[in-house]
């Protein structure tokens, strides 16, 4: 077939853009935040993992779509970050299909909102084993390889709750402090090599997760739900505007290039001043 010179232009503008070659894989990326940084790294030219729960058919659209429109690969994996031995496959999935990570975003999240006394046992272990022991088992997998390449960036999607808390989330806040200290230790083991480790922190980001916890908030504080959004959600966030999962997804590329090669073990607030206060 006959190459033209748009085609050209083409080849040209792929080759240029800042990602191009590179395989990131981002949890959770079904919806929601993951998914607005899985959309801004294949806007850069990287290929993409997908991972979370969801509709088959609307996850396998979304696949297509982010692929088609950002003329990258798109690969997906239903693995639960609940269980390590999925983590494994998934990892090795990865791997097989795409070649090695070079971007891993830890951000699948689950919340549960209740005061700590009733909170239920099952709810406390899932949150701890999602929201931050997940983390420890991705990162393992890919940290000697990105070492051993030259090349890596680890960004792990904590919270506004990673630096403070609020009452009603004992393990959310508890696993996201946790996943704050895991970002130290990882950035400072791999601080002479060109791997860099970092948390995003937001405040409130209006998703599926947030829309989620409305009802909660409103039975915990006992309080109307048309309430909950002014009164509790965004009574911490100054700038009383939630942030956009484009604003995530914009720090998390720019943690990837060559501008952010001496950040690490940085926990980054994208949180309209919630933790100035
Ligand atoms: P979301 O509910 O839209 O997305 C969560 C993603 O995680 C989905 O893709 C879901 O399928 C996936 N997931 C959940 N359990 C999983 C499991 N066991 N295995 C694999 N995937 C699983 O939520 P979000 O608001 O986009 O949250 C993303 C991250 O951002 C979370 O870590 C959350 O704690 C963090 N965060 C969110 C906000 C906010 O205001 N939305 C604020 C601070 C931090």
């Amino acid at each position: 077939m006959k190459t033209t010179i748009l085609d050209k232009l083409d080849i040209q503008l792929a080759a240029t853009r800042p990602l191009s070659g590179r395989t990131a894989l981002i949890t959770g990326s079904t919806s929601g935040i993951g998914l607005g940084v899985a959309e801004t790294l294949a806007a850069d030219g990287a290929n993409i993992v997908l991972n979370g729960f969801g509709d088959a058919q609307a996850i396998m659209r979304t696949r297509d779509r982010v692929a088609a429109e950002h003329d990258v690969e798109v690969v997906y994996s239903g693995a639960d970050l609940s269980d390590p031995a999925a983590i494994a496959e998934m990892m090795a999935y990865a791997r097989d299909v795409l070649g090695p990570v070079d971007i891993l975003v830890n951000n699948a999240g689950i919340q549960h909102v209740c005061p700590v006394v009733d909170f239920p046992t099952a709810k406390w272990d899932a949150i701890l084993a999602v929201n931050l022991s997940s983390a420890f088992h991705t990162i393992r997998a890919v940290l000697p390889e990105m070492i051993e390449r030259g090349y890596g960036r680890i960004i792990n999607v904590a919270s506004a709750h990673g630096l403070v808390a609020s009452p009603y989330k004992s393990a959310y806040v508890a696993a996201k402090h946790g996943v704050i200290g895991l970002t130290k230790t990882v950035a400072l083991e791999a601080a002479t090599s060109q791997v860099t480790c970092n948390a995003i922190c937001p405040g409130f980001v209006l998703t599926p997760l947030v829309e989620n916890q409305i009802e909660e908030q409103a039975r915990a504080h006992g309080i109307p739900v048309e309430k909950v959004v002014t009164d509790v959600l965004l009574a911490s966030q100054p700038n009383k505007r939630f942030s956009t999962v484009q604003e995530i997804g914009a720090l998390a590329a720019f943690l990837c290039g060559p501008g952010a090669g001496t950040i690490t073990g940085a926990s980054l607030s994208v949180d309209g001043g919630w933790t100035a206060h």
